[in-house]
């Protein structure tokens, strides 16, 4: 028997708990992973309150994130006593996922734990820091150089932001963060952030065309504040997108694209092909230290894992929930 956080679904009323389950029990898969650490994403806030549709099969086990050890395993890339990361592969959504003691996985979903990072700090990471790297990896295949100027960062306190200033930071990039937290400013200073600004400049409907600021940004945040961001990028810019925080919606022109040569860069983290995962988490390992880590993540137990979920779905939490599942 094992432990996991369990949703269930019943005439469209959904319920959460902890539960024991036996190890048959897990879904089909040829690698099974003892984890040791899962972690809380927007996406997990949305699952385990039942805000967003993201669980499609019932009962789910959420956690789209786990790192830990193989404990059996039919796969040829996978042993016994190996290390190993996931992130996405619609796991904690149509497979069950991390918040649990043990998973049972496809093993072509699983990447082994770069040597730079323990289980702990790969989640620390996990699928927000992943994204952010994603989200810098497409500035700078776009060719957003530190030289040209401010970058912005949306929704610069959460776990996507946390790490997008982070890493751009450590690049060299001017980044400016927009947050709803100004009590945190301190915080992303800290990460590298060298201007602050209230997100309520960028949350109201704006002009289709703004001065010119931003030489990049990265936005998880969408609707207006997305609109605007991409409205005040200066010509031949590029923004990336990779979430709705605000809201799904996009009420923009196509003005800043044709009059300015604005490219708007689509992320999914969760269908990548191994090889661009496995470039991020190298990415990762030569950028991020423990240090950076430690200031951005928190430790929770799994009895806790709930409650958080409801404070991050909130906006409550700044950086990133790492949850013990053990
Ligand atoms: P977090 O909850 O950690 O961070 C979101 C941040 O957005 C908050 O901390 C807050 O930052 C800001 N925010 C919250 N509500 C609003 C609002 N109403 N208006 C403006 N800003 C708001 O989430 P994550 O960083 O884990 O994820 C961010 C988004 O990215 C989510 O939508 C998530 O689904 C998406 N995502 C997408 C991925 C992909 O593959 N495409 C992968 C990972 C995440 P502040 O207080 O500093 O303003």
């Amino acid at each position: 028997m094992f432990k996991a956080i369990v949703i269930r679904k019943e005439d469209d009323h959904q319920q959460v708990a902890i539960e024991s389950i036996h190890e048959q029990d897990l879904p089909e898969g040829d690698v099974t992973v003892a984890v040791d650490y899962s972690t809380l994403n927007y996406k997990d806030g949305l699952a385990i309150t039942g805000k967003g549709p993201v669980v499609r099969i019932f009962p789910m086990v959420p956690g789209i994130d786990l790192a830990g050890t193989v404990t059996s395993s039919s796969h040829g890339e996978f042993a016994v006593g190996d290390q190993v990361v996931l992130n996405g592969w619609g796991v904690g959504e149509t497979h069950w996922g991390g918040l649990a003691e043990k998973a049972r996985l496809n093993g072509d979903w699983l990447i082994p734990l770069p040597t730079a990072f323990s289980t702990k700090s790969a989640m620390a990471i996990g699928t927000a820091g992943y994204t952010a790297m994603l989200s810098v990896m497409a500035l700078e295949r776009h060719g957003v150089t530190p030289d040209q100027g401010e970058v912005l960062v949306t929704g610069a306190s959460g776990g996507v932001g946390s790490f997008a200033v982070s890493l751009l930071a450590k690049l060299g990039y001017q980044v400016t963060a927009a947050t709803g937290k100004p009590h945190e400013a301190e915080y992303l200073t800290s990460l590298g952030a060298r201007t602050i600004i209230d997100r309520q400049e960028l949350t109201q409907p704006g002009k289709p065309l703004q001065k010119e600021r931003w030489a990049g940004a990265i936005d998880s945040v969408g609707s207006h504040t997305l609109s605007n961001v991409v409205a005040s990028t200066r010509y031949g810019g590029t923004v990336t997108c990779c979430g709705l925080a605000q809201g799904m919606d996009l009420p923009g022109t196509v003005m800043p694209f044709i009059l300015r040569g604005v490219t708007l860069a689509g992320i999914d983290s969760v269908m990548q092909p191994k090889a661009v995962r496995m470039a991020a988490w190298q990415r990762l390992a030569e950028l991020l230290s423990n240090d950076s880590l430690e200031q951005i993540a928190t430790e929770i137990p799994l009895s806790q894992a709930v409650g958080a979920a409801e404070r991050l779905i909130d906006g409550q939490i700044k950086g990133r929930v790492v949850v013990a599942t053990r």
